[in-house]
């Protein structure tokens, strides 16, 4: 009987064999466990890196399943997730105000069925997001009505449609203001089909300035807070109350969000104030100051807001039902991190950091502690400073830190990177240190 050779247990002459194959490492449990939590495309992008590696030869075929585990991304698509150590509470750059535990919660939830438009007592459509409504007319009594859009542009957008379309906004000419990306609120309206009717110059408006301005095509007068920057010296304006007096509506856009005034910030203006002082109506964003999701609050007398709820560009604007569970959690639930910011006491601040400075200094690290001035940023308290303290290393860290798992940003001044803590949950202390002391290669 002839001897057949049997090959199959030696190395195959072609390299490419060796490597494993795709449907091989993704039937892997690790490697499907993955897949489940984090996506196919994604654990197949990792196991391709993997398959590439064996393939350069720089790990064994063994070795592949360790590596696409390795190449995996440590969070699912979207957004990085970024530890905001800039002092800097409302940034723009970073999604503005983040969330409170109870409404990213809610928020989950809200990605299931839920009773967003049904009421389940008698099985009939409810009105939608009415558990987000009821908690915005508690939060402030002086509102007759409440209605939420996707942000306070959209908000603006809606009460110029609604209220001036064909006619005349009478703005102060100090209150032109450009938000931001080159958006500019005058703008605004006028695409809104609405006419801009200047008042006052640009330091000072009085309360005749708006009366000559006045005619029969007035749809309304608008009060735009200037929450971006700050007119000192000969200045003046006029107030809500004082326009009411004028007969037609007056628009107070506040900006911020405030819905009651604030002793931490006393020059920001607040719907209930507003409100109770005779404006017609107030908007607002959702994620600046009130520490919640992005939309836009119109808060006023039934008579404007309900003309807004049901003109017909409402449903080009209405918000989602994630935008509404966070909202209502936002309101009723604890307190949101922006104020837990705001409000952070310097002595405990300066605490956190000194533990820091001195753990990094123990490593071998130049690292000390410095003073600092956060801002609230984000359009809200242009020109307050909060005292602040700074964890202080070498500059070079900055762009390891950046772009490191994970991400954390602070600022570089004079050649050191200042990472302050007072945006940065105290929980997150020690994940930042790490990060640290592993961009310093400690
Ligand atoms: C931020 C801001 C806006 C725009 O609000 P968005 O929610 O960004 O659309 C409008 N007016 C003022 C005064 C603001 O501060």
């Amino acid at each position: 009987m002839a001897r057949v050779a049997d090959r199959t247990q030696e190395p195959p002459a072609d390299i490419r064999r060796q490597v494993p194959s795709t449907t091989v490492l993704l039937a892997d449990p690790l490697l499907s466990e993955a897949s489940a939590r984090l996506g196919r495309p994604a654990v197949k992008a990792a196991v391709a890196t993997a398959q590439q590696l064996v393939r350069d030869g720089r790990i064994g075929p063994g070795d592949a399943v360790h590596a696409a585990l390795a190449a995996l991304p440590a969070h699912p698509a979207g957004p990085t997730p970024v530890h905001n150590a800039t002092g800097v509470v409302l940034h723009t750059n970073l999604g503005r105000a983040p969330l409170s535990p109870t409404a990213l919660e809610a928020m989950a939830a809200a990605g299931g069925y839920t009773d967003v438009e049904l009421d389940l007592t008698t099985g009939k459509r409810a009105r939608r997001g009415r558990g987000a409504l009821a908690a915005l007319r508690e939060a402030v009594p002086a509102a007759e009505a409440v209605h939420v859009v996707n942000n306070g542009a959209a908000a603006l957008a809606l009460a110029a449609v609604t209220l001036a379309a064909g006619r005349d906004i009478l703005l102060g000419r100090g209150e032109f203001v450009e938000i931001g990306d080159g958006f500019r609120i005058p703008e605004l309206l006028v695409s809104c089909g609405a006419r801009i009717r200047e008042v006052g110059t640009t330091n000072r408006t009085r309360l005749g300035d708006y009366a000559d301005a006045l005619g029969p095509d007035t749809g309304f007068i608008l009060k735009v807070h200037p929450s971006n920057f700050t007119v000192s010296g000969f200045t003046s304006g006029v107030g809500p109350g004082e326009l009411a007096s004028l007969g037609p509506p007056v628009v107070v856009d506040i900006g911020s969000g405030l819905l009651a005034p604030d002793p931490l910030l006393p020059d920001e203006p607040d719907a209930a104030t507003a409100l109770r002082a005779g404006a017609t109506l107030v908007t607002a964003s959702g994620d600046k100051l009130l520490g919640g999701p992005q939309a836009g609050l119109l808060l006023g007398r039934a008579a404007a807001v309900e003309p807004m709820r049901r003109h017909p560009m409402a449903r080009a604007l209405r918000v989602d039902k994630f935008t509404l569970a966070a909202l209502e959690a936002t309101l009723r639930g604890p307190e949101p991190p922006v104020r837990t910011a705001l409000r952070m006491p310097l002595p405990q601040l300066r605490a956190r950091t000194l533990r820091l400075a001195e753990d990094a200094a123990r490593r071998g690290m130049d690292a000390h502690v410095v003073p600092h001035e956060a801002v609230v940023g984000g359009g809200g308290a242009p020109g307050t400073v909060l005292p602040s303290c700074a964890l202080s290393v070498p500059g070079h860290l900055a762009r390891p830190l950046r772009t490191g798992e994970p991400a954390v940003l602070g600022r570089v001044v004079r050649g050191r990177l200042l990472l302050d803590l007072r945006c940065v949950p105290e929980e997150h202390d020690e994940d930042v240190l790490a990060a640290v002391l592993r961009a310093a290669g400690r």
